[in-house]
């Protein structure tokens, strides 16, 4: 009788991966996770901006190769909290794209903002899998940034829930077949108040998501809804889908992340509870599946899901982000970076909540949408927007 050969059992290797942005709240969930699967990666390096007690709280424990901090001020304190130990030390923009480009398999993309654009472009550039948190990169750079993901064999695998939720049951194959994307949107935590209310709305107010924890920007992202505007215009990059093929739906459950409706009538939904560490799971792990400690789904708990059309007089940043997508050119690029200074005035208490979309769309009326044909183009659109909108916010300080 032939004996089967049996192969020798060898470990797989550790993925390597880097996380930029690890302090904030999609790191700290990414970290959650791979501290719960130590021997599947091994962290190249950490980024973060300037929580450097935080950041070397981090890197003590994960040990990476390279830590570095954007604020340059705080490259001292990191320094002397890692010393003794072999880890390389490094700060400011420049060395924020020097950790992107060390050699680990996968990047998470996590910094907030359009701070993110050079280190995550850094990555794609030398074709890395990149899990992709910092939907702004895609809304102010998204025609360069998807040219150069083809150019240089990057993959990008969709952090955000409803992009990770359509990259889930999106039929790659059959993309003729794809009438439309659907959206979920929780309508945040302004979804009933009147427009007098939300006049009033504080910034804490603002903050408290029902549903999700997340950094203090996308949070009021959420409650103005520019974060389902800024998310179109993500899923239209990402899936290379018509904004008109793409809805918005309010769902206050959460528990529908987004859809994709199929021209045999068939709609394709993900589904669990909210918690970031299944979309963060899924790309950490993809094309496998990993074990995740969150909350199971419970729909008899959970009782009835509700679905709404969004309302556009409460919320007209989903119009004004349609009408950017759909005037081209540079006009997403204006349309961040006016929010991005909008939402940074409403945090600091300058401006009013209802003042956001205001200062974005009249900064949108006053900026032509000339086509950024360079990234140096989106940098220049970029501070001139900011400039801009700064202006029509009053805000004394430039950003
Ligand atoms: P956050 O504010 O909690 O964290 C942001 C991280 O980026 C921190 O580590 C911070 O130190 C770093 N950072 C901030 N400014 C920087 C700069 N100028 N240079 C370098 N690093 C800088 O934000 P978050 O909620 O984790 O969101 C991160 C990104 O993920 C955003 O683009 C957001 O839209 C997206 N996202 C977040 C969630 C969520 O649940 N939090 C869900 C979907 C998408
Ligand atoms: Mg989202």
């Amino acid at each position: 009788m032939a004996v089967p050969s049996i192969k020798p059992q060898t470990a797989p290797e550790p993925r390597s991966l880097t996380i930029l942005g690890s302090t904030g709240s999609i790191g700290c969930n990414t970290l959650d996770l791979i501290e719960r699967h130590p021997d599947d990666y091994r962290v190249v390096a950490l980024t973060a901006y300037n929580s450097a007690e935080k950041l070397a709280d981090q890197a003590r424990r994960l040990r990476p190769e390279l830590v570095v901090i954007g604020d340059e001020r705080h490259y001292d304190d990191l320094k002397s909290a890692l010393a003794g130990l072999e880890i390389e030390v490094a700060a400011g923009p420049q060395a924020l794209i020097e950790a992107a480009m060390r050699p680990a398999e996968w990047v998470m993309a996590a910094i907030v903002g359009a701070a993110g654009l050079a280190p995550t472009l850094a990555a794609v550039r030398r074709g890395a899998m990149i899990a992709l948190a910092n939907k702004e990169t895609l809304v102010c750079a998204g025609e360069l940034m998807m040219a150069e993901v083809t150019r240089c064999g990057a993959t990008l695998l969709p952090v955000d829930s409803e992009h990770n939720a359509i990259f889930q049951v999106l039929e790659q194959d059959r993309k003729e077949a794809i009438e439309r994307l659907i959206l979920t949107a929780s309508g945040g935590p302004f979804r009933e108040w009147s427009l007098a209310e939300m006049a009033e709305a504080t910034p804490e107010q603002a903050v408290a998501h029902p549903n999700w924890e997340m950094g203090d920007k996308i949070s009021v992202d959420s409650a103005t809804m520019m974060n389902k505007g800024l998310e179109l215009i993500e899923a239209h990059y990402l899936f290379a889908m018509p904004a008109r093929q793409i809805d918005v739906l309010i769902h206050p459950q959460s528990v529908v992340h987004s859809m994709v409706a199929y021209r045999d009538g068939s709609v394709l939904a993900q589904m669990g509870h909210p918690d970031m560490r299944t979309p963060i799971a899924y790309t950490l792990a993809w094309p496998t599946r990993m074990e995740v400690p969150v909350e199971r789904l419970d729909l008899v708990a959970v009782g009835h899901l509700s679905f709404e059309a969004p309302d556009p007089v409460r919320f007209p940043t989903l119009r004004i982000a349609r009408e950017a997508l759909g005037a081209g050119g540079g006009a997403p690029t204006v349309l961040n970076a006016a929010n991005e200074v909008a939402v940074e005035g409403f945090l600091a208490g300058k401006l009013g909540f209802l003042d956001i979309a205001k200062v974005v769309e009249s900064t949108l009326e006053a900026m032509p949408a000339r086509p950024p044909g360079s990234i140096e183009d989106v940098w220049e659109l970029d501070r001139e927007a900011r400039r801009l909108a700064s202006g029509a916010a009053g805000l004394a300080e430039e950003n």
